[in-house]
């Protein structure tokens, strides 16, 4: 890598801000579509200050809540919805889908490859047997891998399915794996195959990450459920925890018998801080999915010129907010990392290092100095600590801000690989 100068610096990143324009317009483009269909879909069911009101105790008749997942129902484009902030992560929401929607003896078969870490355990595929995973209740589970190209594999797929097969599940995102993440668009042709092949068979998207990116979103184009976090992007930044799952009825019926209990369902949940949060930053989330999605470009432009390998490039189509970068050696990631940190509005003070996380076998460093918590819509980045040291860099709360740590972590990196 050639050594970076602050003074070079500056111009580098000014150049290649005025290269990303294009993909600006782009970005803008579609935050603009969300923003119309959040806003009509907010007006029609005449949002005001009574749905914003904490409430107590079984929650019986909650406006608030039952109307927020009226509104995501309907900017989905599903028959219905489950919103909550009793649903601790993207996890969560992922794990209440598969337990709700599967019996013993059923099968799962993921299409995208090894799904995202934490649903290892869910699953109990790892090497060690896992208390309450789908494996102990004899739900079964494979995987097919994407094409090289990053396609789904049908010839391979239909070769894994089974009489028993009961759900498909669907990453969107690239995780933490260095492949191209899937457009709703790519997953439609497949979901269209499916319905007329096996018509029986739930197609469920893992959607973390992937939230108003592109035009349109996988409940779109045939996923029959989609889950997703809400300190990812449909929380906009704003909302403090939660999760959402989205789909059919009859499917999110069955799943709300997990997320409460059987008979009681949907029907019970209080929160008593404000909702408010949540209706504002679903209102929010296209503007903050656009400020993250224009840090990340910016970022792939910058480092491209400085002559790093990405995915994906500056001027690709991007599916989700995520951008990877190899940084080839420990010490540049390490010092990018910190670097992130360093920059952050919330514990800059803080010197992130590699440590050893549970269910991970690499050394794993991160940086997220975010006011919510661990909220990856923020900006925030991680990488394990292996081979081609690959870091994951995503979100941004504003462009400006991204671009200043861009700018600071890259001239702390420079900094630390001169010495
Ligand atoms: C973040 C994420 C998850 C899990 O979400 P948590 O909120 O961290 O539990 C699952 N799948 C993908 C693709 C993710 O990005």
């Amino acid at each position: 890598m050639a050594k970076i100068h602050l003074a070079s610096l500056e111009k580098l990143i000014e150049d290649s801000e005025i290269q990303c324009a294009p993909m600006f317009a782009q970005i803008e483009k579609i935050e603009e579509g969300w923003t119309e269909i959040i806003l009509s879909a907010m007006q029609e069911y005449h949002i005001a200050p009574r749905h914003f009101a904490p409430t107590t105790g079984y929650g019986y008749d909650d406006v608030g809540r039952d109307t927020l997942e009226k509104l995501f129902a309907r900017i989905f484009a599903t028959e219905d919805a489950i919103v909550r902030p009793q649903i601790a992560s993207g996890t969560h929401a992922l794990s209440l889908c598969l337990f709700g929607l599967t019996l013993p003896g059923d099968h799962i078969l993921s299409v995208t490859g090894k799904p995202y870490d934490t649903m290892e355990d869910v699953l109990g595929i790892g090497e060690q047997p896992v208390v309450g995973s789908l494996k102990e209740r004899k739900v079964d589970f494979s995987m097919v891998s994407l094409t090289k190209e990053g396609a789904f594999d049908i010839g391979n797929i239909e070769k894994m399915l089974r009489p028993n097969t009961k759900v498909i599940m669907v990453q969107r995102s690239r995780g933490y794996d260095w492949r191209p993440t899937l457009l709703p668009e790519e997953m439609e042709s497949f979901f269209t195959h499916m319905k007329k092949n096996h018509p029986q068979i739930i197609i469920m998207v893992d959607n973390c990450y992937g939230e108003f990116v592109c035009e349109k979103e996988p409940s779109h184009v045939g996923a029959d459920i989609c889950a997703g976090s809400l300190i990812k992007n449909p929380g906009g930044g704003l909302a403090p925890t939660g999760g959402y799952i989205v789909g059919k009825a009859t499917l999110i019926h069955q799943i709300a018998t997990c997320l409460t209990a059987p008979g009681i369902g949907k029907e019970v949940g209080s929160y008593a801080g404000s909702y408010q949060p949540f209706y504002q930053g679903l209102f929010m989330a296209p503007h903050t999915v656009a400020q993250a999605l224009k840090t990340m470009t910016l970022a792939a432009r910058v480092f491209e010129t400085l002559g790093f390998a990405i995915t994906p490039k500056a001027d690709e189509r991007r599916g989700d907010i995520i951008q990877a970068i190899k940084m080839k050696a420990p010490e540049a990631l390490i010092a990018f990392c910190q670097g992130i940190q360093m920059a952050s509005p919330v514990d800059s003070m803080a010197l992130p290092e590699p440590w050893e996380m549970p269910g991970y076998a690499h050394q794993v460093i991160m940086a997220a100095g975010t006011f919510v918590s661990g909220a990856s819509i923020e900006l925030s980045c991680d990488a394990p600590m292996k081979e081609p040291y690959i870091l994951y860099l995503q979100g941004g709360l504003t462009y400006s801000h991204g671009k200043i740590a861009l700018k600071k972590a890259l001239s702390h990196m420079g900094k630390v690989l001169d010495q």
